[in-house]
């Protein structure tokens, strides 16, 4: 009788569960429990927040735009109670990382808000010894409570080994806040780590019927940019770490490939030049920045300071020495400038990542030399630039 007294209490505890198990799931569902309402908005509210203090680590992040290269750009924001009270970015490639500035930043009489702070950063802090000791050593010193990261960072040294330092340590951590926002203003650096390679940006002017260039030797060139749109090409090569042309274009165009329409850093300039057939009066070997001269046989004594000649084998893939060759200079970033050859080339073995393309829709020659050609669908932007038409592609 005991026995079966036993069976019926534990049949009504089991129903009983069950029932408040129903009530609850029902009442989630139906949004319908304050207490679940209320964590809800909550949650929305502090998703909010947390994307207004990234944006302001974005705009912090894009002051450095040119100038971290081989590190990536870096903002971070330290917030308490709804105020800023420390901010800072990554200047430069050998300074301090964005997370030391901000911490260096909170004044004297703030410091001692920093354990009831929160810490925005758009990438991963680092977890290993660079030039500056790991910044999730940082912020576990300095017994921050809560970090938000825009993206992780896929540097072999780092890949989740800060946020996995700074979560053992305690800390909350949140990820994937603007996330794409946060990724796209390190996209080379992103490239450089996941492909062993730099991105690779193609750079081209066409007429309006695709053209190039007519077809000459050594005659003037066709002006198919305006001095306004140059302008905006030179900006882009201040975003790159190395600007490449061709053996033709260097002898035809004869460029410097510097910035004299912005100011930055000037690129590493590189040319091929198989034979060796460049004459050394060309103005990409006037010393003035370092030229790497991609030949299947150095000649020595030929050219003077700041002037490389690397050794390729031309019977195999130089496209992929090249990009070899520049991954161990820790070149990030590959402007390729001409001439139509050597852009298709990149463009057929897939060895590109975007393209910007002006065209002069005015202009019409009818014959000379093709431009490339790029595969359909990979047009995501246009825009107007002083009458002429700036085509985005990407891959
Ligand atoms: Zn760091």
């Amino acid at each position: 009788m005991a026995y079966c007294c036993k069976c019926d209490n534990e049949f009504f505890v089991a129903l009983f569960a069950l029932s408040l198990f129903c009530t609850i799931f029902v009442l989630c569902k139906n949004n319908r429990l304050v207490g679940f309402r209320d964590f809800d908005k909550n949650n929305l509210q502090m998703q909010r927040v947390d994307e207004f203090y990234m944006r302001r680590c974005l705009q912090l992040a894009r002051c450095a735009v040119g100038s971290t290269s081989p590190n990536p750009q870096v903002g971070a924001v330290i917030v308490c109670d709804e105020r800023i009270i420390g901010e800072g970015y990554h200047i430069r490639a050998g300074e301090p990382h964005a997370e030391v500035n901000a911490v260096r930043s909170v004044a004297p009489t703030d410091r001692h808000l920093l354990p009831q702070s929160t810490i925005y950063v758009t990438l991963e802090p680092c977890s290993h010894y660079g030039k500056t000791p790991p910044c999730c050593d940082l912020i576990i010193k300095e017994g921050i409570r809560r970090v938000v990261i825009g993206t992780t960072d896929n540097n072999e040294c780092v890949k989740g080994a800060g946020i996995a330092r700074m979560k053992k340590a305690g800390i909350e951590v949140v990820v994937g806040v603007l996330e794409n926002e946060c990724y796209a203003i390190n996209r080379p650096f992103f490239t450089y780590n996941r492909l062993a390679r730099p991105a690779v940006t193609l750079k081209w002017a066409q007429t309006a019927d695709g053209f190039i260039d007519v077809g000459r030797e050594g005659g003037a060139p066709l002006h198919i940019s305006t001095p306004v749109s140059q302008v905006a090409v030179h900006k882009l090569r201040s975003r790159h770490d190395a600007i490449l042309v061709g053996t033709r274009t260097a002898l035809l165009d004869n460029p410097s490939l510097n910035l004299r329409h912005w100011t930055g850093r000037v690129p590493l300039r590189l040319v091929i030049d198989r034979a060796g057939v460049l004459p050394v009066g060309l103005n990409l070997f006037d010393g003035s920045f370092p030229t790497v001269i991609y030949t299947q046989k150095t000649i020595d004594g030929k050219f003077g300071k700041n002037v490389e000649q690397v050794e390729l084998d031309f019977s195999g893939d130089i496209l992929l020495q090249i990009l070899a060759h520049l991954h161990s200079l820790k070149v990030q970033s590959l402007l390729v400038e001409g001439g139509a050859k050597l852009l298709q080339s990149f463009i057929d073995a897939s060895l590109w990542d975007c393209a910007r393309v002006e065209v002069n829709p005015s202009l019409v020659v009818r014959s000379g030399v093709a431009a490339p050609v790029l595969p359909e669908n990979s047009l995501v932007s246009r825009e107007k630039c002083d009458g002429n038409e700036i085509l985005l592609f990407s891959r």
